[in-house]
């Protein structure tokens, strides 16, 4: 079986889909690897360190056309679909629930679509688990650019000159890169406070020494999958006015809110943010799902009129690429090695099993995703 792994070419992406400590396993599995040349080159790995692994190098239009598995980061440009080896399976991030024509050219070519967004999150699939490992390095980020943009320090000083108080930083949405953000910010010494609507997430918040604010929502709860239900207009609008006080007092605050496959909730309005202090920096890690913060804007800083830094840049994980690469390719190996037949040395798509059967979103030239099919 021939894995081929095409260069990123989404303006912007610093990642890149495998890198060679994975293409040794694949290999001593009984793969052929096949990387395009200057695969690795945006997180300075060469060539020469794919093929010393066991990957041939080739041109990307050989790629396509020969490889019965391609892999990369981000969703296949449509014009790249056509040229796919039919019947190959197709792996990346593919954002299945925004890309209707994407996925019916997909099918239509007869392509076999494993959309990393849509690995379920159980114990077995863990590892294999992309949206996680990469929502966690962002996570990191998030703190390092406000902390890098605050017009202060994160910790306690206690010094001759005098006493400064460590940083305030208010975490919202507490799942992996709320999580992240939060370990990170109390390594540098913030006073960090968070909140979530997932009631489970306050002991988590609690075991990494930050502060769960209380604000009673009423029924909350979250998905079988672990992941946070809508709330109503009338929650939300509680949970603005809870939030408000302690934003007014944070120096950061971090929003990390998602809803999976849907819009993000806006959580910090124009009316909280016109009560903020000047020299506030707020991350919205949400920006590119929509928001969480009004008046954000992908891949902008944008100053208020009372001084509050909101910040919106996108591809958080590609800031720190070495290791998103390192950890997203560790994913794909996973996957692919979980389904590897040692005989034959294919890998075996199984159609019964419950990660294929919740990753898979196109198969045989038909959508075979149930919640992908009954998107409106
Ligand atoms: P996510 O990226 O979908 O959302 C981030 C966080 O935002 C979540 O914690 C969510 O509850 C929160 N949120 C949503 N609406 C909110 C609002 N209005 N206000 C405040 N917060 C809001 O979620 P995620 O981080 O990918 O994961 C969610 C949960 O799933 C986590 O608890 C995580 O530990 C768990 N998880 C389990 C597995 C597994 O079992 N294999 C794998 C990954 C994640």
């Amino acid at each position: 079986m021939l894995i081929g792994v095409l260069k990123e070419i989404y303006l912007g992406e610093t990642r890149c889909a495998l890198i060679p400590l994975s293409v040794d396993r694949l290999v001593k599995g009984g793969a052929q690897v096949t990387v395009e040349s200057g695969l690795g080159a945006c997180v300075g790995i060469f060539d020469s360190e794919y093929q010393k692994t066991g990957a041939s190098i080739d041109s990307r239009s050989n790629i396509l056309k020969n490889a019965d598995m391609i892999l990369r980061v981000r969703k296949p440009p449509i014009e790249e679909v056509a040229p796919l080896k039919k019947g190959c399976i197709h792996i990346s991030f593919l954002d299945p629930f925004n890309e209707k024509t994407l996925v019916a050219e997909l099918a239509k070519n007869n392509i076999s679509v494993i959309s990393m967004e849509m690995i379920p999150r159980t114990t077995r699939a863990q590892k294999m688990d992309a949206l996680s490992s990469q929502a966690n390095l962002a996570g990191y980020v998030t703190v390092i650019l406000a902390a890098e943009r605050l017009p202060k320090i994160f910790p306690l000083l206690m010094t001759p000159a005098g006493t400064i108080q460590p940083a305030r930083v208010f975490i919202i949405g507490a799942g992996v890169a709320g999580l992240q953000a939060i370990a990170t910010a109390k390594r540098l010494g913030a006073r960090v406070e968070a909140f979530d609507t997932r009631p489970v997430v306050k002991e988590q918040v609690q075991s990494l020494g930050a502060k769960f604010v209380e604000i009673d929502l009423g029924e909350t709860g979250q998905t079988t999958q672990g992941y946070a239900k809508s709330l109503t207009p009338e929650q939300l609008q509680k949970q603005r006015n809870g939030m408000a006080r302690v934003c007014m007092q944070s120096d950061v605050v971090i929003t990390t809110a998602q809803l999976f496959g849907r819009k993000a909730p806006v959580l910090l309005t124009k009316d909280i943010i016109a009560q903020m202090k000047p020299g506030t920096i707020i991350v919205d890690m949400a920006v590119e799902s929509g928001g969480n913060v009004e008046g954000s804007k992908v891949n902008e800083e944008v100053t208020t009129a009372n001084g509050v830094r909101i910040i919106g840049l996108d591809n958080l994980p590609g800031r720190v690429a070495v290791h998103a690469s390192q950890m997203y390719s560790a994913n794909l190996h996973n996957l692919i090695e979980e389904y590897w037949d040692k005989d034959s040395k294919t890998f075996k798509l199984n159609i019964e099993d419950e990660i294929i059967k919740g990753a898979l979103i196109t198969h045989q030239g038909t959508v075979v995703n149930e919640m992908v099919k009954n998107i409106k």
